[in-house]
């Protein structure tokens, strides 16, 4: 519990500090604000690392300064335009755009590779650009912030995974914010707005709404996070901003290949050189390891860490990797100092694989629930330290441990090539012939049947359309 009330209390008195009456920039009424200016980019500026951190930025340079620029265009126009402002992609295959206090503006590849035009990207990030400058963004974080506290009463296995591991839990629930209607309604008005004053054509947000739509219905009716959320809202939102098209925007610009030629051989998908899943296994091509996995346990991977539930959500387990000289006593050691009231069960040095190891299991008593046990256990690879966290409650340890201490037991070296060489399926451009319809463009490329609707919808396209000659289609392989 402490490190997340360390983690926040310096916002918390800042917020205590700063309650006061601010004119909101955009709608020039006074509105009780929680946060100062100042406050609310030093809060951005902490969200942003945990951020790039929990997701990684996707590392393709030229593409972030491509996103940049075309933010950049609009940040003259909006109404605070002396933020701090920054743009970045970020290397997940969610669909998403959204935006922290103080200007930090994300998209995902996952998003980038639905987009068919710069028109498209400058509405979206003008949309959330709209959340950081009618201040939605920092309200709603502050309502966020409570929420978290809350929650961190009830929850002390989140809580003590938080100590132990640092689960960077604001940036996972960042990416699933949700505004009010009000509030996306008005984030709608000024992302075409700014677009248009940036001389981008709005109108292709409503074909990429459109999309987003059509995505979530084929992802089995689920709804898309942020951005686009329930379904009434979107047919609410895409005629809202319908009404606010003008003729002459159909001049401005649209920018179709320039887009296309910039998101050309992004990774779509998950990336499996970051790690992946094969029959009840755990794969790391690039750190090169491997561990078994439990049968029906889920299995979430970030950049920080691969985090493992048991079916019934009562226990977790979780990996790290750090790069350390320290020996594995006295980094296991450094570990448990951040678990508070731990009591010292037992300890064990094993050779697991070839790889040296050393074993902790702790008590650790709760005030409102029942006490939570822990097996820490540390092996080495090469320069670095794997950490593996395992947790549930004292009484019910027994029944999870086996589980545990076989996926700790199966860690192992991997250098087999089959499982190495993975490489990630990435959107190609195809200039079609003008002849043949989409369907068939798919078919002359081999691309897999059950993939076909999808792709249809990342181009904005039915199956059965005929793209121009001069169009250039998208596809996955
Ligand atoms: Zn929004």
């Amino acid at each position: 519990m402490k490190k997340k009330w360390v983690r926040f209390s310096a916002i918390f008195v800042l917020v205590a500090l700063a309650a006061s009456c601010a004119i909101n920039p955009v709608t020039g009424k006074r509105e009780l604000s929680f946060i100062s200016e100042e406050g609310e980019i030093s809060l951005g500026k902490e969200t942003d690392g945990q951020i790039r951190q929990e997701y990684g930025v996707y590392a393709d340079a030229a593409l972030n300064a491509y996103v940049s620029a075309v933010g950049q265009r609009m940040v003259p126009i909006t109404h605070r335009p002396k933020l701090p402002y920054s743009f970045q992609v970020l290397d997940t295959p969610v669909v998403n755009a959204f935006a922290v206090p103080g200007g930090y503006v994300y998209v995902t590849r996952g998003l980038l590779a639905m987009m068919n035009s710069e028109a498209e990207l400058a509405a979206v990030l003008g949309h959330e650009l709209g959340h950081v400058n009618a201040r939605h963004s920092v309200r709603r974080m502050s309502e966020m912030m409570l929420i978290q506290v809350g929650l961190l009463i009830g929850s002390a296995i989140n809580d003590t995974f938080a100590d132990l591991a640092g689960i960077a839990s604001i940036g996972v629930q960042l990416l699933y914010l949700k505004f009010s209607r009000d509030d996306e309604r008005q984030a709608d008005a000024l992302g075409v707005d700014y677009s248009r004053k940036a001389s981008y054509n709005p109108g292709p947000i409503i074909g990429f709404f459109g999309s987003l739509q059509k995505l979530g219905d084929l992802q089995g009716g689920h709804s898309l996070p942020g951005f686009l959320s329930t379904h009434p809202l979107e047919a609410e939102r895409i005629k809202n901003v319908t009404k606010m098209l003008l003729p002459t925007d159909r001049s401005l610009a649209f920018k179709r290949d320039e887009y296309l030629g910039k998101v050309n051989n992004i990774v779509y998908g998950d990336d499996p050189r970051q790690g992946y899943v094969e029959s009840n296994a755990f794969y790391h091509p690039t750190m090169h390891f491997a561990f078994a996995l439990p049968a029906n346990w889920k299995v979430e991977n970030t950049p920080s860490q691969v985090t493992i539930v048991s079916p019934d959500q009562k226990a977790g387990f979780i990996l790290e990797a750090e790069q350390t000289q320290d020996s594995l006593q006295n980094y296991a050691a450094k570990k448990a100092q951040a678990i508070e009231n731990r009591k010292f069960l037992n300890d064990q040095s094993l050779t697991i694989n070839g790889l040296s190891s050393y074993h902790q299991l702790y008590d650790i008593p709760q005030q409102e629930s029942d006490t939570l046990r822990a097996r820490l256990s540390f092996i080495r690879k090469e320069g670095m330290i794997y950490s593996f966290t395992a947790l549930s409650s004292a009484s019910s340890f027994g029944s999870y441990d086996s589980a545990f201490q076989n996926m700790v037991r199966s860690f192992r070296d991997m250098n087999d090539p089959r499982y190495l060489n993975r490489q990630p399926v990435r959107l190609r451009l195809i200039k079609p012939s003008g002849q043949q319809n989409l369907q068939a463009i798919f078919q002359a490329n081999s691309i897999k049947k059950d993939m076909w609707p999808k792709m249809a919808v990342l181009n904005g396209l039915e199956l059965t359309d005929v793209p121009a000659s001069s169009r250039l289609v998208k596809v996955i392989r």
